[in-house]
């Protein structure tokens, strides 16, 4: 698995890409505080998670009804390792298996090296 700062910055702009695309609101406010603290994705991601722990909202459910059980009707999709149709218990997942989503990072450890 690549784990050079540019392929990082890269995965932490798409979780906020993808956590703005929830809410308009939360996509304003993710640009204001970036625009704000001149942060990077990386940055922005690392300072909030930090702040929620910091202040116990770890343990406290989103709101959002995305996270509600049940809100995203989840359809059959080939999963990204055996190609085997199976359907999503959560939103984003990409393998059918446990096995399989270790099987893959092992595989992409393998290339990195
Ligand atoms: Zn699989």
């Amino acid at each position: 698995m690549p784990t050079d700062d540019k392929w990082i910055e890269e995965c932490c702009e798409e979780v906020l890409k993808f956590t703005g695309s929830l809410a308009p609101e939360w996509a304003n406010r993710i640009a204001i505080a970036r625009s704000e603290r001149n942060w990077t994705s990386r940055q922005f991601l690392g300072a909030m998670i930090g702040w929620m722990l910091d202040n116990g909202y770890h343990l406290t459910a989103p709101q959002h009804p995305f996270f509600q059980p049940g809100a995203v009707p989840m359809v059959e999709k080939p999963c990204e390792l055996c190609g085997k149709l199976f359907k999503p218990i959560i939103p984003g997942q990409r393998f059918c298996s446990e096995t399989c989503g270790i099987s893959y990072l092992k595989k992409m450890e393998a290339k990195a090296a």
